[in-house]
């Protein structure tokens, strides 16, 4: 098959769907990015790769940011991480505060807010501070992105900080129920740090290519997973990283994967390819509108679905 052609087609597609939805806007610093762009990148387990759209753009990774998070805090506690967060869909938006208070400060799982939340604390505390868990996430993404020249937007950072009332509730709920242990302030920094992270589709795809080789790069052949820990980080992806839109989303891709709300998602072929696409004008539901509409065409297209 041939992908570049696959993604020409499904980049004129698209097009007529550029504009629809809304850029995320509760930071200024988000809410300037133009809506209309788009990108799509393919990165192959035999290290081809194949690009279409504005690929060199970088852009806020946000919550694309809690793959890498996750699975650093499955290598470090295993079947201990599960006394602190669960594997379930939530069915309810991304920072939400309901749930939390009836379950008892426990976050259904590590890709809202409040569960990522949780794993940046068992980080700091594996590293012993909030600046050693953050590197320890920077790195790992040079790493597995095989790249020193990624970034982190400090104005998004800073940004993210002055409007963090709601990240702080969720933390400071969870730390009343005993769940956090360290302070709420180094929880957060690190948090929005790795939410700051700016990369493009090239690089994210990249990033991401040891989930679609059962937890080792197969162009590096680092090991970052055992396979059965990289199975797990897949079957979270796909049960709930798209927050409550996670059900359509595996409905209509048919593939693990994870959106941002900076416009970002990265979706995984597992034994074949990652993919990462991007543009920023989001749905309801605060994953990105044209993404979701490319990646469902990808799989449409190639029948490339894990079902
Ligand atoms: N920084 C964002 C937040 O914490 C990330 C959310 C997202 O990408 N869904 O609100």
């Amino acid at each position: 098959m041939n992908y570049q052609d696959v993604l020409k087609e499904i980049h004129d597609e698209i097009k007529p769907l550029l504009g629809k939805g809304q850029v995320a806007d509760y930071i200024p610093a988000l809410a300037k990015i133009d809506p209309m762009q788009f990108a799509m990148s393919i990165t192959c387990n035999d290290g081809s790769t194949y690009n279409i759209g504005s690929v060199e753009e970088k852009f806020s990774i946000q919550s694309i940011s809690k793959v890498f998070s996750f699975t650093i805090a499955l290598s470090i506690y295993r079947k201990e991480l599960w006394k602190r967060v669960g594997r379930e869909p939530s069915g309810n938006p991304f920072n939400s505060l309901v749930q939390l208070e009836y379950e008892a400060g426990k976050p259904r799982n590590p890709f809202i807010n409040a569960g990522a939340l949780v794993i940046s604390d068992t980080i700091i505390s594996h590293h012993g501070s909030s600046d050693k868990a953050f590197k320890e996430i920077f790195s790992f993404i040079k790493d597995s992105s095989d790249n020193e020249n990624i970034e982190v937007d400090m104005h998004v950072a800073d940004s993210e900080m002055a409007n963090s009332h709601r990240n702080r509730a969720l933390s400071n709920l969870m730390k009343s129920f005993g769940n956090l242990d360290n302070e709420v302030d180094d929880v957060i920094q690190s948090y929005f740090k790795q939410c700051s992270i700016s990369m493009n589709t090239k690089e994210l795809s990249r990033a991401v290519l040891y989930l679609a080789n059962s937890g080792t790069d197969p162009i590096t052949n680092k090991g970052f997973l055992n396979p059965s820990q990289a199975k797990r980080i897949n079957s979270v992806m796909l049960t709930c990283g798209h927050y409550d839109a996670s059900g359509d989303f595996a409905y209509r891709v048919g593939l693990p994967g994870k959106s941002g709300v900076g416009g970002g998602i990265v979706a995984v072929v597992p034994g074949k390819m990652s993919i990462a696409v991007f543009s920023p004008a989001l749905n309801e539901q605060g994953n990105s509108l044209v993404g979701t509409k490319a990646l469902e065409l990808f799989t449409t297209k190639t029948g490339l679905s894990i079902f």
